[in-house]
C-alpha cells in the first residue's frame, strides 16, 4: 500500500486528506477557502510531515487539465476573487517533488465513484453536482473526458418551465441550467434559503424539470451507464423521484434500456461515497498519478 495525498479544492472550503489506493482515508483536515496564498500555505503545512508519495487535486473551476498546455494546473477564468489565472499545481510542485494529477472536482468525483462507489465496475458514468454552481464530470470508455479544456455541462440552454418567472442568474448566459437551477438561483427565485423550502413546494417540481431536461441531453450525447447526483441542493431527497419521473416522461422510452425504464431508481442515484465523493476523487487522482491499479 502507498501513502497518498488528496486535495479537494472547493470554492467555499478545501479538504486535504492522506489515504491509500484502496480508498481508505487515514487523516483529513478542512479549512475555508480564502486567498490563494493563505489557503495553499495551509495545504502545504498539512502535507509537510506526512510522507506522501503522490498528490491528487480535484479543483473548482474552470481549470486547465491539459498536460500539454502551458497553463496546465491553473484555475483559469473563475469569477472568484483572487483565484483567476492562479497556478495551483505550480505552487504544489515548488514544494513537493512527486507525481501529481490535477483535474476538476467533478471529474475527480466521477473517477472516485467509478473506482469505489456507485459506478464501480462500469466504464461510462456521469457525476453531477448541484450546489453553488452546476458542474458535471464524465467518464467515457474508462477515461475522464477532457478536450479543449473540460466539458462545461452546467451551462446548457434548456426549454423554460412555463410557471417559472425567474430570469436566470448566470453572469454569462442568464437562463442556462446553472442560471436556473443552482442553489443561488432557487434562492433568488423564491426569496428564501433553498434548505427552508418545504418538500412539496413548487420549487422542487421546477428544479426537477430543469435537471431532468439536462439529464436527457447528457444521456443522449454521452450514453452514461450510471448518473450520480451530488451537491448541496441534492440533499433535498424528494428531488430524486421527481427527477426520475420527469426524465422518463421526457425521454418517452426512446432509449430502450432497462436502466432508463424499469431500473431508473438504480440509474439516477446519490453518491455512494456520500460527502466523501470529492476527497475520494482526489485520492483516485493521486493513485492515477502513481500509475496504480486502483479499486
Ligand atoms: P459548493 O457548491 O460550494 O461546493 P454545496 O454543494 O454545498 O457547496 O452547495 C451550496 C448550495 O447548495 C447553496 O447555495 C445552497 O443554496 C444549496 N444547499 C445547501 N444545502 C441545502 C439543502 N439542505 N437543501 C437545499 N439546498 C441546499
Ligand atoms: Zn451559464
Amino acid at each position: 500500500m502507498h501513502t497518498l495525498g488528496a486535495i479537494e479544492a472547493g470554492g467555499t472550503k478545501f479538504v486535504c486528506a492522506v489515504g491509500r489506493e484502496d480508498g481508505t482515508v487515514l487523516e483529513r483536515i478542512s479549512f475555508p477557502t480564502t486567498t490563494p496564498e493563505a489557503t495553499m500555505a495551509s495545504v502545504i503545512h498539512f502535507f509537510e510531515d506526512k510522507e506522501i508519495e503522490a498528490i491528487g487535486v480535484g479543483s473548482f473551476g474552470p481549470v486547465d487539465p491539459n498536460k500539454q498546455s502551458p497553463t496546465y494546473g491553473y484555475i483559469t477564468t473563475t469569477p472568484k476573487p483572487h483565484w483567476a489565472h492562479y497556478d495551483m499545481l505550480g505552487e504544489l510542485r515548488r514544494r513537493f517533488n512527486m507525481p501529481m494529477e490535477f483535474d476538476t472536482d467533478v471529474n475527480g468525483a466521477a473517477l472516485g465513484e467509478m473506482t469505489w462507489g456507485a459506478a464501480r465496475g462500469l466504464q461510462n458514468c456521469l457525476y453531477i453536482t448541484v450546489g453553488t454552481g452546476i458542474g458535471a464530470g464524465a467518464i467515457a470508455n474508462g477515461r475522464v473526458i477532457h478536450g479543449l479544456a473540460h466539458p462545461e455541462m452546467g451551462h446548457l440552454l434548456l426549454r423554460r418551465h412555463p410557471q417559472d418567472p425567474y430570469a436566470g442568474g448566470c453572469p454569462y448566459h442568464g437562463d442556462c441550467l446553472e442560471g436556473l437551477a443552482a442553489g443561488p438561483a432557487i434562492e433568488a427565485r423564491w426569496g428564501v434559503k433553498a434548505s427552508e423550502l418545504g418538500a412539496d413546494h413548487l420549487a422542487w417540481e421546477i428544479e426537477a424539470d430543469y435537471l431532468a431536461k439536462a439529464l436527457m441531453s447528457y444521456v443522449l450525447v454521452l450514453s452514461p451507464e450510471k448518473i450520480i447526483m451530488g451537491g448541496g441542493v441534492m440533499k433535498q431527497e424528494q428531488l430524486f423521484p421527481l427527477i426520475r419521473g420527469r426524465f422518463q416522461q421526457l425521454m418517452n422510452a426512446y432509449v430502450q434500456k432497462p436502466q432508463v425504464l424499469a431500473d431508473i431508481d438504480t440509474y439516477i442515484v446519490a453518491p455512494q461515497l456520500g460527502d466523501n465523493a470529492g476527497i475520494c476523487g482526489a485520492l483516485a487522482l493521486a493513485s492515477k498519478a502513481l500509475g496504480l491499479k486502483i479499486g
